[in-house]
């Protein structure tokens, strides 16, 4: 579990609740430790920040790079992407996900919102909240979309992607006790 800033206790309690053993991690020696990583909800910008600072940054991209699996939600969902649009200047990514992603792409704060939606793999549809989210603009043709926005102005939205072991959901399914977002990627680090 990445650990320098984000929503990491909610992450940390939904992956608990599936029986998952956790690591906080903040520095190379505990990357080295993982067999996973899950990338929280946040800022983007401060988590790749703080991934330099503490030496973080190159290890953990290498790994991704050498096929560690790796969810990301939000924020973690732009650590994840290729490429991404509306980043600040000096902003990089983990990358790892053949995705073009929109960083607040929903709008400002006041435009978060939630709803419930269809996800591929889940028999019935998951609440999802969106806080100032991102968006998948283009995706290569490796990534698999797992959910679109089902309604309103954003309809058709990709907002959830997976690509061999990488899987990103522009919202928060740590938020709350449904954990069976979760259990897709917790299922399928298992079986690796
Ligand atoms: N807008 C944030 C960013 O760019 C992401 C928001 C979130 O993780 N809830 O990093």
């Amino acid at each position: 579990m990445f650990a320098l800033q984000g929503d990491v206790r909610e992450h940390l309690a939904a992956l608990r609740r599936l029986g998952a053993s956790t690591l906080a991690v903040r520095r190379p020696a505990e990357l080295e430790q993982c067999d996973a990583i899950v990338l929280p909800g946040g800022e983007s910008t401060t988590m790749h920040k703080l991934a330099v600072t503490f030496e973080l940054f190159e290890p953990l991209r290498e790994r991704i790079a050498g096929g560690m699996p790796a969810f990301g939600t939000c924020a973690g969902m732009i650590l994840l992407a290729d490429r991404i649009t509306d980043g600040t200047t000096d902003q990089r990514t983990l990358g790892g996900l053949d995705v073009t992603v929109r960083r607040n792409a929903f709008g400002r704060q006041v435009d978060s919102f939630e709803g419930d939606l269809d996800m591929a793999g889940l028999d019935a549809p998951v609440h999802a909240v969106f806080i100032r989210a991102p968006w998948v603009e283009q995706v290569g043709e490796a990534v698999e979309v797992l959910a679109t926005v089902p309604t309103g102005e954003a309809a058709g939205r990709i907002v959830a992607v997976r690509q061999g072991a990488l899987m990103a959901t522009s919202f928060h399914p740590e938020v709350g006790h449904d954990d069976r977002v979760h259990g897709l990627f917790v299922d399928h680090v298992r079986t690796m």
